[in-house]
């Protein structure tokens, strides 16, 4: 974890000037904001909690597991693991994460579902066809959420991360896994980061993912 400072007051004004995009771009709906503190310490967490924010997104096992150590709340924040997930680091999360969102095989499915038994989920879609990005080709999906739910996981959306470049390159896969979540009936759609949201909000995006938006820029890993 870096020690790279926060400035609490800081981050409130940038989750207002973040709510205030989010009313732009979606005005006539609730769209929810994460918090993405990966590469940033834990005063991250508190800060984005004290600003408002109650879902916190993490993307490393080891970073979710000291946050967690030294974190004491006032107000309970949700977690939401949104990284590359391999599967013998289930184990260690389990009892640590709300919400998992880069779920893109079945064999995460199946260990999630046995180290944490139905526990919420997102099936993350692959829409750049960035392999170091994660995430299940489209035409898996449909396969995967029915595994999910068979295995007794709450599935609750689907998750995708742009390509890489100027944000209007994202909106066509945030297009199709906007139709793909209607076509399964899955309410979430976790879609938009810092550079993309207005994008994203246009497609049908219900949830966003903010990282550097909120806190700056991350320290290198
Ligand atoms: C890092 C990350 C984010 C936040 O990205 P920013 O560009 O800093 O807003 C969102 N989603 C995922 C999956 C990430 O890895």
């Amino acid at each position: 974890m870096s020690m790279v400072p926060i400035d609490p007051a800081l981050v409130a004004q940038r989750v207002d000037q973040l709510r205030a995009r989010v009313r732009a771009g979606a005005p006539d709906r609730q769209v929810r904001i994460v918090a993405v503190t990966k590469g940033f310490g834990p005063e991250a967490v508190v800060a984005a909690s004290e600003a408002g924010l109650n879902l916190v997104g993490e993307n490393y096992a080891q970073e979710v597991v000291a946050k967690a150590e030294v974190l004491h709340l006032d107000r309970p924040v949700e977690w939401h693991f949104l990284g590359r997930l391999q599967r013998n680091k289930v184990r260690s999360l389990a009892g640590l994460i709300d919400v998992w969102q880069s779920v893109d095989r079945r064999e995460l499915v199946d260990e999630i579902a046995r180290r944490s038994p139905g526990a919420r989920v997102f099936i993350q879609a692959n829409l750049s066809g960035e392999s170091h990005k994660g995430g299940a080709a489209l035409p898996e999906i449909a396969d995967l959420v029915g595994h999910a739910l068979s295995a007794g996981l709450m599935v609750e959306g689907l998750m995708g991360v742009g390509p890489d470049g100027p944000a209007e390159a994202a909106r066509i896969g945030f297009r199709s896994l906007v139709a793909l979540a209607d076509q399964l009936g899955l309410p979430e759609r976790s879609i938009g980061m810092t550079d993309d949201l207005e994008v994203a909000l246009q497609e049908g995006s219900t949830m966003i993912r903010v990282g550097s938006g909120l806190f700056g820029p991350r320290p290198a890993r």
